[in-house]
């Protein structure tokens, strides 16, 4: 796979365990299956297993936005900004630690982001208290270490010859140990960086309470914001604007000025710890890093890369906005954006000026990846850039794209739960066809084996191309002998779309509205044919899950369905499914027109196509060994803000 800054490549094939374990926390604001709206809570459900199994300690970040089954309370309440209490509950699930921030402003009637109303309010300071509260987990959490990532001897093997974990050569965290914390951390010793921070950090966070339910509270006093307003802090006056930290302890050195300066706070999660912020939601990770850690030898040797899953949702909000994000002043132009007249938006925007949460990300992290190679190229250029092009082509030698895997335990044809007969590469052709009746039974559709079902699934927005869908549904209903199944929810006008499409064709087509995800498996497997007009894709995951069940995508030629979906040649008898260039109607007929004709006239090609399609591999595993050696780069090379 290419990455614009060079060809990041998988180096051992099959190898199963990383040479180099790290610390590795994700922050994301989704993540499957406790909360998804689309392919980012997918990609944060199967990610942190493939590289844990890898052998890295891995932990995972998200809000809490309802109650979840078997995720228990850790006790540990932090102060943030000086007047807002985040929990932490927490699960260990095969190895990865998955955390969730507690607050009140993370459960909503509406969805995760925004009601029938628009957007919620209070989305920046919702988003801003993730950042901070998976920055100062490490320092709170104290998670039992998992059976992988204990020391050599008394791991499981995760396969029958597992490599022993060995520092990578010149890697700059080659002397690192992983799990307890224990370990001596080498902080930055230049005296601008170090000891002032690390007193306060040390005598900040003394007051230990018990809660309601007896476990252990930190009161901390939010040592980033240093507001103090709870009077637990001890941090001396003069370091208001200082950073520090976070580590629970009952320390008051600070009481004394002549006291030497404490180490800088270790954290429980190892050292080294590499954040991976995903999209604007996480994007101010690597900017208080930078702002406020950095600064006062706190992470000094930890880094930040900034994954984009989606460039189009920013974070924009107003300039005077900038005052609530407790950064120091002279940072305001690292958060500052300004759109051109015919960009703007927001009552805020007389004079084009925002703070704009992703831009600042992507000018702090440490490197950025996206979420597969051709997206990197796109986001590059006026096309795909959303004004951030500039930006990404300066930060190029840095920008890598990885392709997405998917969770091959979840969506396997041969034992998926959701389907009323499962199949593999042996019998799928009888496999599918049994799906498909039993789900033209489900949604009253005339049962027939042999008329082909076109299905589609997705956010209805114009992203998707839901638009171009319906107006080429039309067409391709009335001239075809198909039937045509499409799931997907989104902008009202689209959902009235695909009711009216259903009511003008009874007996052809179904068009559910809603998120489901059983229904989405049940779908994926019936069909024979996968539409995906989406105007651009990040990366896109419902081809992968397509063709590992035999389905055939025809897909626009856009960003990650570029890079996933090889053109059919019935020459050379290879490709995965069909592509086309002309991003309207006419072009998504004229692709579908081509599926339709191999699967009537050409069954035997078609049988094929839906083998390679199978058999493709899809796994996480090549995927987390690219993640991994853009994370050792990162950990190798100085921190790009500081
Ligand atoms: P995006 O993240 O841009 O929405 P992706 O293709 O990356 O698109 O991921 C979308 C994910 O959401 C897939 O897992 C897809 O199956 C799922 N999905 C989208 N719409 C629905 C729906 N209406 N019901 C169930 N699952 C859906």
């Amino acid at each position: 796979v290419h990455g614009t800054s060079g060809a990041v490549t998988v180096e051992k094939p099959g190898l199963k365990r990383a040479t180099d374990p790290r610390s590795i926390i994700f922050v994301t604001s989704e993540v499957a299956p406790w909360s998804k709206t689309g392919g980012l809570a997918d990609v944060l459900g199967s990610l942190p297993f493939a590289l844990a199994q890898r052998g890295h300690r891995v932990m995972v970040v998200a809000p809490r936005y309802v109650p979840y089954e078997g995720v228990e309370d850790t006790g540990v309440r932090v102060q943030l900004l000086g007047h807002a209490e985040v929990g932490y509950f927490h699960a260990q699930i095969r190895g990865v630690d998955f955390v969730f921030v507690d607050h009140p402003s993370y459960p909503r009637p509406g969805g995760l982001y925004a009601d029938a109303h628009g957007v919620y309010g209070d989305n920046q300071f919702r988003f801003q208290l993730l950042c901070l509260a998976a920055l100062e987990a490490p320092f709170f959490l104290d998670l039992p270490v998992p059976p992988q990532q204990l020391p050599a001897g008394q791991q499981t093997p995760l396969d029958p010859t597992p490599v022993a974990p060995a520092a990578a050569p010149g890697a700059a965290g080659a002397e690192q140990q992983q799990g307890d914390g224990d370990v001596p951390h080498v902080y930055p010793t230049s005296s601008s960086s170090g000891g002032e921070a690390a007193a306060g950090a040390a005598a900040t966070n003394g007051a230990s309470s018990s809660s309601s339910n007896g476990a252990k509270s930190h009161n901390s006093g939010e040592p980033l914001h240093a507001q103090h307003t709870n009077g637990t802090s001890s941090l001396p006056a003069s370091s208001s604007n200082s950073p520090s930290s976070s580590a629970p302890s009952t320390s008051s050195s600070s009481s004394s000025p002549a006291a030497p300066s404490p180490p800088p706070p270790r954290t429980k999660y190892g050292q080294d710890v590499m954040f991976i912020a995903n999209d604007w939601h996480a994007a101010l990770v690597p900017v208080y890093l930078a702002a406020k850690y950095r600064p006062h030898g706190v992470y000094g040797s930890a880094r930040c890369v900034l994954a984009i899953h989606n460039l189009r949702h920013q974070g924009v909000f107003s300039p005077a906005s900038f005052a609530t994000l407790g950064l120091p002043d002279q940072w305001y132009g690292c958060l500052e954006w300004q759109y051109p007249p015919h960009q703007r938006q927001g009552s805020w925007a007389e004079e084009g000026r925002s703070v704009n949460h992703l831009k600042a990300g992507l000018t702090t992290a440490d490197r950025i990846v996206t979420v597969s190679a051709g997206y990197a190229e796109e986001i590059k250029t006026w096309l795909g850039g959303w004004g951030m092009e500039g930006i990404l082509a300066a930060r190029a030698p840095v920008l890598n794209g990885v392709v997405n895997g998917i969770d091959t335990d979840e969506w396997n044809p041969a034992t998926d739960p959701h389907l009323p007969y499962n199949y593999d590469t042996t019998n799928f052709v009888e496999g599918k066809a049994r799906c498909k009746m039993e789900l033209q039974r489900e949604l009253g559709l005339p049962v027939s084996e042999h008329t082909p079902l076109v299905a589609f699934i997705g956010r209805l927005d114009p992203q998707k191309g839901a638009d171009i869908l319906l107006a080429a549904a039309e067409q391709l209903l009335r001239q075809q002998d198909v039937q045509l199944v499409c799931l997907g929810s989104g902008t009202p006008d689209l959902e009235a779309g695909l009711r009216w499409l259903e009511g003008e064709f009874r007996d052809r087509a179904r068009g559910w509205v809603g998120f489901n995800v059983p229904f989405s498996h049940r779908l994926t497997a019936a069909a024979d044919i996968l539409l995906m007009p989406s105007r651009f894709e990040p990366c896109g995951l419902n081809q992968l899950y397509a063709m590992r069940y035999g389905t055939v995508p025809v897909a626009h030629k856009t960003g990650g369905l570029r890079d996933t979906v090889l053109d059919f040649d019935p020459w050379s008898q290879s490709g995965t499914g069909w592509t086309y260039t002309s991003c309207d109607p006419q072009g998504l007929l004229h692709a579908t027109g081509l599926a339709l004709l191999t699967y009537r006239n050409h069954r035997e090609d078609f049988r094929k196509l839906q083998l390679r399609g199978m058999q493709r591999e899809a796994s996480w595993d090549q995927a987390a060994q690219q993640y991994e050696q853009i994370i050792s780069w990162a950990l190798v090379d100085p921190p790009y803000c500081q």
